[in-house]
């Protein structure tokens, strides 16, 4: 199987012009998987839309980010919401092990989301997003401090769930930030193990239920790129994204590889693929930025090539480019001559 190209869409355009011409641009390029949000493939404005391309079409699950049906926000190592600041205001992380007030667990709740909307269009694929803890890595560059990293989530239900499986007592604290700065400084091992086992088993629960309806769905993890021993081991340890318990549970392991966001030159993406695929031995697909997101980046024609021609090399699948509606006509002239080579 040659190496391909992937369209990931952020917010699919309400209009009808807007959604043709994407659509246009998928065939003419020969695009065979397209990742667009479950939040707008549930719209009935976007059915149409969805029908057309519902055999490439790969649902983006936003596994733990808040839309506001009613589940818990995870808590801070200072007893502070998962809650991001200024460029990061957006981002609201829930906890892993909440519930909401009928008692359903929020895995559990994406679960019977999933299973519905794979019984109404039969997708190519589900994908898994915010399927990690807080941070907003977004802003975090190369020379951030890991020190820095809030740790999660210090809510009583994860407290529960952590120091029944260890056997552990803790002492009464009047508050939050007391607990977890007392579990940090005591269990900090037990507790890193039981933050990334948690993700894994909550990727496990869902990919066994998807399987069950439909075997040949192809799943795909978003994973925060950061290599495995960046920022202290952070990406497994706080995150909870361990990529080699991945390798069983996805077709193909997607780093966002947001280089100008992220203050990363075009050779950073093809070292994360490489560390990606050597831990793993999967299918990596690297997912590429190719528009300004947070108004900083610049991004000229010839870089978008050297990044897409980056992210097609080495042990790479293919590349992912988002967000896809964001296109320009110079850069898809760019992606067809590109495309020809492959
Ligand atoms: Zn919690």
């Amino acid at each position: 199987m040659g190496k391909k190209i992937v369209a990931k869409i952020l917010n699919l355009p309400e209009s009808n012009l807007e959604k043709t011409e994407i659509l246009t641009r998928i065939n003419e390029l020969d695009i065979n998987d397209v990742y667009i949000l479950y939040r707008d493939a549930i719209k009935k404005i976007n059915k149409e839309f969805i029908h057309k391309i519902q055999s490439k079409a790969h649902f983006v699950i936003q596994t733990l980010l808040n839309d506001n049906s009613g589940f818990p926000l995870a808590i801070l190592e200072n007893g502070e919401k998962a809650v991001g600041s200024d460029m990061g205001k957006w981002l609201e992380i829930l906890c892993i092990n909440g519930e909401n007030s009928e008692n359903v667990n929020i895995i559990d709740y994406r679960i019977e989301q999933i299973t519905n909307i794979i019984k109404e269009y039969s997708p190519k694929g589900i994908s898994l997003d915010f399927i990690r803890n807080f941070l907003f890595w977004e802003e975090i560059y190369e020379n951030s401090d890991f020190k820095n990293f809030k740790k999660s989530c210090f809510c009583p239900y994860c407290i529960k769930k952590f120091t029944t499986l260890y056997g552990i007592e803790l002492p009464n604290f009047p508050t939050f930030e007391d607990t977890g700065t007392y579990i940090l400084k005591n269990y900090w091992d037990k507790w890193k193990e039981f933050t990334y086992r948690k993700i894994t088993q909550s990727i496990e629960k869902i990919v066994s239920a998807i399987k069950e309806i439909d075997n040949n769905i192809v799943i795909t993890i978003h994973v925060v790129p950061w290599f495995e021993g960046e920022f202290n081991f952070s990406r497994k340890n706080i995150l909870g994204q361990n990529i080699i318990d991945f390798k069983k549970l996805a077709n193909f392991i997607s780093p966002m590889c947001y280089s100008p966001m992220l203050r990363r030159d075009n050779k950073w993406i093809l070292d994360i693929v490489e560390e990606f695929y050597n831990l793993t031995e999967s299918n990596i697909l690297p997912a590429i930025q190719i528009s300004p997101m947070y108004g900083t980046e610049k991004l000229s024609d010839i870089q978008f090539k050297i990044m897409v021609e980056s992210a097609l090399g080495g042990n790479s699948d293919g590349a992912v480019i988002w967000p896809w509606e964001l296109l320009t006509k110079q850069q898809l002239k760019i992606l067809h001559s590109i495309k020809s080579t492959l």
